[in-house]
């Protein structure tokens, strides 16, 4: 391919994705393709001749596309925003473009140092502590990681490491034994990526209660290293969480620091998705005890208009990670001149050896949004949740699970848990709109999240009438139900009802089931 013929595909790949957005609201936001069609689809081999691009964007338009479920739909309401912005967009093709990677400040000095810059107007951007910048004096600073869970895993490791290293000056046990009695702790709302970073670092973890409100309280925390202390284990590290995934829960950073303190143990923050919210003067309340901290991860592309993937994490001492993540070898080292800096290596702040010029896309991003910009599309994500939320107050069929906050909204149909995952399975059955379902204690809810680049209004109306029709339609029509096969199968208790109404009508209607339906027999 000659650089005419790129010129015009990467055009024609521009007016894709421009009619793609624009007329994302004509697509149902869930496909309706079978599995394996995309595979059936598309040849077994790769082509001998190479194609003409032509061809090659057809079938992204054809065969992929209808096979997308739309994340930057207005109308998807599920798990977390995909965050993206035009500027973004245009730096991650600029990346590719570029195509250096930025193992250490020789491989590409503008990588490493346009990384350290962005990371500190967002380090100021956030109002976070002081030392967190790299600017500042001390052993702080940031990094751009590619995900929230592998900033996580870093920490824990890191974490994992600095105690190995301090029980060892302390107590006559070997460094394996040590290894064998360390413990972390963080909450049953916290994300599915702590237990998996633990896991992955071999760290045990306790994923202690919440209170009623879903938050880790230090009482909890404090009892549970007291326990651990007494059974000669070592707590090693706790990790909170500002605004949890299930609802967006904000855990006391204060006083869960207090007790890390107490007894010198890791306390990194989890703020994936609210973080964002630490630059607004709204969420004041949010940089509680964030100065007693020992790090802390945002990502970038939820709330924060970078496209995926963009996961910013700051450390109080980033030694502790360095040291923890350093192999040397004679060609990973910068040449004598350059070498007399203290610019960050980042290849030892992260897994991977190569990185890609992520900053670039921030840089842009934040550039063509402007702060201003930043905070305004926060709070439309407030705005737009907080018109959500009053529908919900309305309607006495439905119930908040929790207090809305940010871009979330939590909720559930009154009752048995059935009419809300039956709800839930009509909508996806529709296609319309997309949410996902979240439990706590015995209690499953909805959650719908403000999410999609150019959410309106009209959009959060759309939805609410989705779902009140829904939930109509579900309970007018009394869906007909067959009776199982296994019926016979069934606790006498239910059989009885079940027989008795069918004895009436033939059919059980799906109100009998709610009524009757204590056992999961007829899932
Ligand atoms: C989204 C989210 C994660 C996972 O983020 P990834 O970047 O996909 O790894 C972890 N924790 C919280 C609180 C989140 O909101």
């Amino acid at each position: 391919m000659d650089f005419n013929e790129f010129r015009d595909f990467g055009n024609s790949a521009i007016e894709l994705v421009i009619r793609y957005l624009r007329d994302i609201r004509k697509r149902d936001v869930l496909p309706s393709v079978e599995p394996f069609s995309i595979i059936h689809a598309l040849p077994d081999e790769m082509p001998e001749q190479a194609e003409n691009w032509q061809s090659v964007l057809n079938d992204v338009e054809n065969i992929l596309m209808p096979a997308l479920t739309h994340w930057q739909s207005p109308h998807f309401h599920a798990f977390y925003p995909s965050g993206s912005s035009m500027g973004s967009i245009v730096g991650e093709l600029l990346i590719a473009g570029l195509g250096v990677l930025g193992l250490n400040w020789d491989c590409s000095p503008a990588c490493v140092e346009l990384e350290v810059v962005v990371l500190d107007w967002l380090a100021k951007f956030l109002r976070l502590p002081l030392h967190f910048q790299h600017s500042a004096e001390g052993p702080g600073g940031g990094v751009i990681q590619s995900s929230a869970s592998e900033a996580i895993l870093v920490a824990v490791i890191s974490a994992r490491e600095q105690m190995v290293r301090r029980m060892a000056k302390h107590l006559e046990m070997s460094e394996s034994m040590i290894r064998r009695k360390l413990i972390a702790y963080s909450s049953d709302q916290s994300n599915s990526c702590i237990e998996k970073a633990c896991k992955l670092a071999c760290l045990p973890i306790k994923l202690l209660t919440t209170s009623d409100d879903y938050v880790l309280c230090a009482q909890e925390l404090e009892a549970a290293i007291k326990e651990d202390l007494s059974r000669g284990l070592i707590p090693t590290m706790c990790i909170a969480t500002l605004g949890t995934t299930g609802t967006c829960a904000y855990d006391d950073i204060k006083a869960l620091a207090k007790i890390c303190q107490r007894y010198q143990i890791w306390l990194h923050v989890d703020a994936a998705y609210a973080g964002a919210a630490l630059a607004l003067d709204e969420y004041a309340q949010l940089h509680d005890g964030l100065l007693d901290i020992d790090s802390l991860n945002i990502n970038l592309h939820k709330l924060l208009m970078v496209n995926y993937d963009g996961a910013v994490m700051w450390l109080k001492d980033a030694r502790k990670l360095v040291e923890t993540l350093q192999v040397n070898r004679i060609y990973l080292e910068n040449n004598e001149k350059t070498n007399k800096h203290d610019l960050p290596d980042f290849r030892n702040w992260q897994i991977s050896l190569g990185r890609r010029f992520r900053a670039l896309k921030v840089w842009i991003a934040f550039r063509t949004v402007g702060a201003e910009g930043l905070r305004s599309n926060l709070r439309k994500h407030m705005k737009l949740s907080t018109r959500f939320e009053k529908y919900i107050l309305a309607d006495n069929r439905f119930e908040l699970v929790a207090k809305c906050t940010l871009g979330i909204v939590c909720f559930r149909v009154r009752g048995e848990n059935k009419l809300t995952t039956r709800l839930l399975q009509r909508l996806l059955d529709r296609k319309r709109i997309y949410m996902v379902q979240s439990i706590h204690g015995a209690k499953i809810f909805l959650r719908f999240v403000i999410c999609g680049m150019d959410t309106k209004d009209r959009d959060v109306d759309f939805a609410w009438t989705e779902i009140q029709n829904e939930l109509s339609e579900m309970r007018v029509t009394q869906e007909t139900f067959k009776i199982p096969d296994g019926i016979a199968k069934c606790e006498s208790a239910i059989n009885a009802i079940c027989l008795e109404a069918l004895g009436k009508r033939k059919s059980l209607n799906l109100g009998d089931m709610y009524l009757c339906n204590s056992s999961e027999k007829y899932k």
